[in-house]
């Protein structure tokens, strides 16, 4: 029989959260009071953070990159599961020294990015395979994930928490009061599916509002469609939400005639297309614009 004496048994976390002084210490220690205009409500649950870093699927080999560590109980969650690695990104610098323990102790597996998140291109932070993991600042929220949507192929996943009413219109549905432009442009990209949902007590400070989290991954085959075309017809959809698309589409050109290419009736809203409805409007400004490029935003 081998001796296994020496081998760590299978379940033995590479990274033991709790090894470290709890979160609170960290905070009082560095006196890292939330900022409201940074978005900072803190999870301080290892066993909660835990189970959002497992609700991101299978990490064997795959970076985790998280969007705003803070005082890192989401981060050490992750160093917990079989990442190769954890890049963070926290814009604020507070935090950078907080965290050190956790880089040390994390021994090399851990990279923490000085930077605001919109600005940086996760891409070129790590190869391929590549998974967001992140309780979200809500006043950035929607940016950040449109901007990883319109690449989502480039990750494993993105596993996000957001606050309820956002989540909600990601996967709300045609007809629904939450459906809206960003339910399209989700759908139309990702297959989104609400995971669990967080009250504010989960928080520290708590905000006002519930919170979801989101489980997103690329979607298999998504309708044909430029990105830029997507977002025109939508906003010009939505922007006008409660008139009939042959009015609210009038900025793109002869409304009319471009509904019936599509075989959508002009008299519909546009919380009554589907994504399959809304990318063939894009094919059809993209095939016009690509016709006559002059023409383009004329009156009809
Ligand atoms: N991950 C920590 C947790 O779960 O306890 C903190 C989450 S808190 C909701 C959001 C974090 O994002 C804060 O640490 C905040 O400083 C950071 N943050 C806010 N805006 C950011 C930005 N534009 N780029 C990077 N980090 C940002």
């Amino acid at each position: 029989m081998t001796d296994t004496t020496d081998l760590p048994p299978p379940s033995a976390p590479r990274f033991d959260p709790h090894a470290l002084p709890p979160l609170r210490e960290v905070i009082a220690r560095f006196g890292l009071d939330a900022k409201k205009s940074l978005g900072q409500n803190f999870l301080l649950d290892l066993n909660l953070t835990g189970r959002i870093a497992r609700s991101a699927g299978p990490m064997a080999s795959v970076t985790a990159i998280e969007v705003g560590p803070g005082p890192g109980g989401l981060t050490r969650a992750l160093l917990a599961t079989d990442a190769t690695r954890v890049i963070a990104i926290e814009r604020d610098r507070r935090f950078i020294e907080a965290l050190q323990d956790v880089v040390d102790a994390a021994q090399g597996r851990l990279s923490i990015v000085e930077a605001d998140a919109l600005t940086v291109d996760p891409e070129t932070l790590a190869p391929a395979p590549r998974a967001i993991v992140a309780n979200l600042p809500y006043n950035v929220a929607t940016p950040l994930l449109l901007g990883w949507l319109a690449r989502i192929e480039a990750y494993v996943s993105l596993t996000l928490m957001f606050q309820k009413e956002v989540a909600d219109r990601l996967v709300a549905q045609p007809g629904s009061k939450a459906y809206g432009r960003l339910s399209v442009i989700t759908q139309w990209r990702a297959d989104a599916r609400v995971l669990f949902n967080l009250p504010p007590r989960a928080f520290t400070p708590p905000p006002k509002v519930d919170s979801t989290i989101v489980h997103l991954t690329a979607r298999a085959a998504p309708e044909a469609a430029e990105w830029r075309v997507m977002e025109r017809v939508t906003a010009a959809a939505f922007g006008q939400r409660r008139k009939m698309l042959r009015q609210s589409l009038k900025s793109l050109g002869n409304a009319e005639a471009l509904l019936e290419e599509v075989g959508i009736a002009p008299t519909a809203r546009a919380e009554e297309v589907d994504v399959a409805g809304f990318a063939a409007l894009a094919r059809a400004v993209q095939a016009r614009e690509d016709a006559a490029p002059a023409q383009t935003h004329q009156a009809p």
